[in-house]
């Protein structure tokens, strides 16, 4: 801590970042650091069918599809291709190619509806799209569209192609190589777009943190946690193992370890609760799990109870906590054992990080152990949101420094603690929910004067979409009536779980809605009720 300028550094070893001025794409990177000969152990696994690709294939893979992009689908630098497909052992492969032409990916879980992807697609505005046969008609009519569970999909990565096609394209550091969605502070979802030096910074230091060999990755790789540790495999050389099933399963994610010998699996908070219960109901459930090291557990805070249930259980294994943004390219935190051991606290600052916490009202830089904003700066953090400079500006100043729209402490030590959200975004087991969406959708209603919706706490869940609503004069609007308008219309866990009545939604005198006096509203009235 720098008492001179009120920032925190870490004080980390770096593995140095390469140049920003030098050439280099986020695949060229990644396989730069694989040893040769390439490792023998698999580089991706299905856990479901228990179908492997080796390493030398992963990378032929790659540059076949690759080439085939450019080639035979036209897609050229800058080109955006929206995503919306189930986790396979295709993604990645999909994310490298992609990557590798210059294309800039962007997924999007294909549990949205229609309605909702109509909205991501009008914000990124991509050339072409990759789906499923299963997601492929929620995308808009017209816009081109390759199924990846199709013929030609496969010939694709078959075929050694035109491989100097993907050789000729010189990709910067600067360049576009991922969009990827999030509300960030404020209103509705926005485009985030990530460099290819974001994605070098994230995962590198990710890499850097000497990670287990064999990781299980059951969060999405639509989100940036998933998006991440989906890239960041192949350049650690890791074994990435798919839970490629469509609902998470504790027991048959524990029977994965035993069975795939995993030393680390990426967990969001109500599946490391789902694995806890697993193994408190059934002592069997944790057999053979003598080769799991590590969890990771991001995307949302999780209960320090939850931490030392799971401790206890899995004695030896080292739980950390994630803590980072899309906006944030995922990660700003380190990983490692220290940090494993101050349950509450997401670690310390990653390598190459700054962070500053101030005062949200005066914006004056505050002492360690003070909780007040936590502003990041470093190479993850985005270049900003797409063709929205109004909204970048908003979260990101001109000198670099990112607003997380969290209320954090940083102890003397270093230690990070994240205490509190300031800004109006609800986290449904780590899934970003927006009010403003919801409160849009809301108001679409006939009988709806006006809404707001804020959090609401849930063991399970982390946290649950509460509405206020305000129902025009003399309406017999039903609770049950409006949760079934909300959710006909969003993917699940967007969906309206509690709604209260009132007269008025209290708001400042700019007119900005008193979210945190609703949720104190909502505690009261779920106590008294
Ligand atoms: P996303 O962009 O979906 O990754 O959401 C980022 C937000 O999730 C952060 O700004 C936090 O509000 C929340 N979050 C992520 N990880 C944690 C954590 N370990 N503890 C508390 N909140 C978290």
């Amino acid at each position: 801590y720098c008492a001179a300028t009120g920032t925190y550094h870490s004080l980390r070893a770096a593995r140095p970042l390469p140049p920003p001025a030098l050439p280099l794409s986020f695949p060229d990177f990644a396989f730069s650091l694989l040893p040769t000969p390439l490792p023998s152990h698999p580089a991706l696994l299905d856990s479901s069918t228990g179908e492997v690709v080796l390493f030398p294939a992963f990378l032929s893979r790659v540059r076949a599809l690759g080439a085939a992009l450019r080639s035979q689908l036209g897609v050229s630098r800058d080109d955006v291709a929206f995503v919306l497909v189930p986790p396979s052992l295709h993604v990645p492969v999909l994310y490298y190619a992609l990557m590798a032409v210059g294309a800039v990916v962007s997924p999007a879980n294909p549990a949205l509806t229609a309605g909702e992807i109509s909205h991501l697609v009008a914000l990124s505005n991509p050339a072409l799209a990759f789906a499923v046969s299963g997601t492929a008609a929620k995308l808009p009519l017209g816009l081109r569209t390759v199924l990846l569970d199709s013929p030609t999909f496969l010939s694709f990565l078959q075929e050694p192609g035109d491989v100097s096609a993907t050789e000729t394209v010189v990709i910067c550091q600067s360049d576009p190589a991922a969009i990827l969605y999030s509300s960030g502070t404020t209103g509705r979802a926005k485009a985030v777009l990530l460099t290819h030096r974001n994605i070098v910074a994230s995962t590198t230091m990710a890499a850097a943190a000497k990670m287990a060999a064999v990781v299980l990755l059951t969060v999405p790789m639509f989100h940036v946690y998933g998006f991440v540790f989906c890239l960041r495999a192949a350049l650690a050389a890791q074994t990435l193992v798919l839970h490629t099933a469509r609902r998470f399963d504790a027991r048959a994610v524990l029977a994965s370890v035993g069975r795939f010998r995993v030393t680390h699996i990426a967990l969001a908070p109500p599946s490391v609760l789902a694995i806890v219960r697993a193994a408190e109901e059934d002592e069997s459930a944790t057999a053979g799990m003598a080769t799991l090291q590590a969890v990771n557990c991001g995307g949302a805070s999780i209960a320090p109870d939850l931490i030392r249930r799971f401790l206890h259980k899995f004695p030896g294994v080292c739980l950390s906590q994630g803590y980072g943004l899309t906006e944030t390219s995922g990660f700003c935190r380190a990983i490692g054992l220290e940090e494993s051991e101050r349950i509450g606290s997401v670690g310390r600052l990653s390598w190459g990080a700054e962070a500053k916490i101030i005062d949200p009202t005066t914006r004056a830089t505050l002492p360690p152990g003070v909780p007040g904003e936590l502003l990041v700066r470093g190479p993850f953090v985005m270049k900003g949101y797409l063709e929205d400079k109004e909204s970048t500006s908003a979260i990101l100043d001109p000198e670099g420094w990112l607003r997380t729209g969290d209320v954090c402490s940083i102890d003397k030590d270093g230690f990070l603690f994240v205490v509190d959200r300031l800004k109006e975004l609800i986290k449904y087991k780590g899934y970003q929910v927006a009010p403003a969406e919801l409160e849009h959708l809301l108001q679409t209603h006939p009988d709806i004067v006006e809404a707001a919706v804020v959090p609401f706490p849930d063991d399970q869940a982390g946290e649950l979409p509460l509405a206020f609503v305000v129902r025009r004069a003399g309406s017999n609007l039903s609770v049950e009536q409006i949760k079934g308008f909300v959710a006909k219309q969003v993917v699940h866990y967007k969906r309206i779980h509690h709604v209260l009545f009132v007269n008025t939604i209290p708001k400042n005198a700019g007119g900005k809605i008193l979210r945190k006096d609703l949720v104190k509203l909502a505690l009261h009235r779920s106590r008294s009720s």
